[in-house]
């Protein structure tokens, strides 16, 4: 071990340096460049592109050709730009200690901040030529033409960007809009005092987060899980009104660049630059209010199954059976390309390349970044990080960050530069659809009835988090902006209140309902820092329910076309807005059905669960 390591990361007695990893389970960094000369190299150029494209500067207005070099150029620098930050950046993951590799990263950042600027010149100078113009220049040229959905969508953004007086006044703004959040996170953070508490063997924890999420993940003492929730709770309970405070200087902020800008509500001016219909958001909220069933029956059946006379808030994440089966990496080896049978041949071929392909980086070591992703260092490979523990949380893990790396490699093997990164708003579909399709390998395979509950759990438990509670945050931030919007009062009696309703409305009777829930809304960071992000992955495990409703099951024809048009998605990138994307693979979000899917696919994992716990 090395001596220097800080004292929480060798802990762990399975924890081995890096070089003493075998090389089949770490990434090859060198695929991206030979060594730090051939980095420091391509930085130099990058350097120079950056200086050249600023003396571009004011010749756009001359004609079609003079655009389509600037576009050009732009899209060659993007493409150096990912080989040079990623190498520095992956260097940097795989040991932050190494003072010397995060200088490198910070350097690049540096870099790229002097990139933005040397560009800034280019979107305002583009939208002096009427769009007319620029429709008549890309008639008159296909490759011009390849940038139209780019072109075309900056001036649709430009409808709500003000005068230069307009903006400047605006941007003035710019660092106060962000004190609210900054508050919270002091607040919540920084000068929060975490409680102690005793638990029934005796032993006094104190509750940060991580513990109290331990307790109420680990804790087989229900009575240990209350008072870690109520103690928990009363953090926020204590200074509840200066998080309402803070959360309505968040909702007049919204407010207030809504109405400047001239959109007619804070959701419309949230939508407009993925070009999403409100309706996506409204539709999404109706229609899970109205499919809640399979969630009750889920939470009585857990009630049943863990014995417990009143089941809470702090009962829902416990673990139905202990359970500790090891999964070793090279196992899922093979059973990764076999779960991705049902899109195909040629899927499974390139999913085996990632595998066999010197990009991931397996195992954890001193240093190491925390967690996992999907890196997409283009004109090379996706690069995955992970911590693989063995666990079935890590095997599923790996299965969704092997969905991103999919989509990466077919975007950006069918894309020109400038399309072929997608959008968040798409970006969840394949992780969650790879998951959907390990999961029912996984069920399909196992004999063992312990292990069926299991993956059943942790299959509801995904849509539990990644769907159902985060409709219901998005119901929370949508109420509550209306309220902005109709000049009513946001006062800490009125969010709690609100909160409550929600609570008691998403989970009927299948709870018992304790006040302080009342104050949960004020532990969620996305309120404060982005507000109307989470309905995204709601949105998107919506989508993938129904892409997989038609990829399994039914007959051979429409499963057939049905994988055409899923792949036929991996390939589009960021080639048009995500709503067009999504409906050309079969999926309306405006409608209904999306979320029927996932009310469904709760409705049939229950039933099974309910066979073998019930
Ligand atoms: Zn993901």
């Amino acid at each position: 071990m090395n001596v220097s390591a800080p004292a929480e990361t060798s802990a762990a007695p399975s924890l081995r340096d890096r070089d003493q990893i075998p090389e089949r389970f770490k990434w090859n960094l060198s695929n991206i460049f030979s060594g730090w000369d051939a980095w420091l190299a391509a930085y130099d150029e990058l350097d120079r592109q950056i200086a050249a494209f600023a003396a571009l500067q004011g010749t756009l207005a001359q004609g079609g050709e003079q655009l389509l070099t600037a576009l050009k150029r732009r899209d060659e620098i993007g493409q150096l730009e990912y080989k040079v930050w990623y190498y520095a950046s992956l260097w940097h993951d795989q040991d932050q200690r190494d003072n010397q590799i995060n200088a490198k990263r910070q350097q690049v950042q540096i870099l790229f901040a002097k990139a933005a600027q040397a560009a800034a010149w280019f979107d305002p100078e583009l939208l002096t030529i009427p769009l007319t113009t620029v429709r008549e220049w890309m008639d008159a040229s296909p490759a011009l033409a390849l940038y139209r959905f780019a072109l075309e969508d900056l001036y649709r953004q430009q409808e709500h960007v003000l005068d230069d007086k307009g903006e400047h006044l605006l941007s003035l703004s710019s660092r106060f809009a962000s004190s609210p959040n900054d508050a919270y996170a002091a607040l919540s953070t920084a000068d929060v005092k975490y409680p102690s508490v005793r638990l029934s063997q005796g032993d006094e924890v104190t509750l940060t987060y991580g513990q109290y999420r331990a307790i109420l993940a680990t804790n087989r003492n229900q009575a240990d899980r209350a008072v870690a929730y109520q103690e928990f709770h009363k953090i926020y309970e204590a200074s509840i009104n200066t998080y309402a405070s803070l959360y309505d200087a968040v909702l007049q902020r919204d407010l207030f660049f809504s109405q400047a800008r001239g959109y007619a509500t804070t959701l419309d001016a949230a939508l407009h630059g993925n070009n999403i219909p409100t309706a996506v958001v409204e539709n999404l909220i109706a229609a899970t209010r109205a499919g809640t069933d399979p969630l009750r029956r889920y939470h009585r059946l857990r009630k049943q199954a863990l014995r417990l006379d009143t089941y809470h808030s702090y009962d829902t994440t416990i673990p139905l059976v202990d359970f500790d089966r090891k999964y070793p990496y090279e196992d899922v080896l093979e059973w990764l390309p076999a779960s991705v049978a049902p899109l195909g041949p040629d899927y499974e071929r390139e999913l085996r390349k990632i595998l066999g392909g010197q990009c991931i980086d397996v195992y954890e070591n001193p240093g190491k970044r925390s967690g996992a992703y999907s890196a997409p260092v283009y004109g090379v490979q996706p690069y995955m990080l992970l911590n693989y523990n063995d666990t079935l949380d890590a095997v599923f893990t790996l299965a969704h960050e092997m969905g991103h790396s999919m989509h990466t490699v077919l975007s950006h093997a069918h894309q020109p530069f400038v399309y072929a990164g997608y959008t968040i708003f798409v970006a969840e579909v394949p992780s969650t659809l790879s998951e959907a399709l390990f999961l029912n390998y996984m069920l399909a395979r196992t004999s063992d009835e312990r292990e069926r509950i299991v993956l059943l759990q942790h299959a509801i438990d995904g849509i539990v988090a990644t769907f159902y509670t985060q409709v219901m945050f998005a119901d929370f931030e949508l109420q509550a902006h209306r309220l902005a919007e109709r000049g009513q009062p946001v006062t800490g009696e009125v969010l709690a209140d609100m909160y409550f309703d929600l609570l008691k409305s998403y989970h009927g009777d299948a709870l018992d309902y304790d006040d302080r829930s009342r104050f949960t809304w004020a532990r969620i960071p996305h309120f404060f820092s982005t507000p109307y992000y989470v309905y995204q992955y709601a949105t998107c495990y919506a989508s993938s329910a129904q892409i997989m409703k038609q990829l399994v099951g039914g007959p051979e024809a429409p499963r057939a076309a049905a994988v055409d048009r899923y792949l036929a998605l991996l390939k589009s990138g960021g080639s048009d807005h995500p709503m067009a994307l999504l409906q050309r693979a079969g999926v309306d979000l405006s409608r209904p059905e999306p979320v029927r899917a996932v009310v469904d696919q709760l409705d049939a994992l229950v039933t099974q669960l309910e066979e073998v716990v019930g």
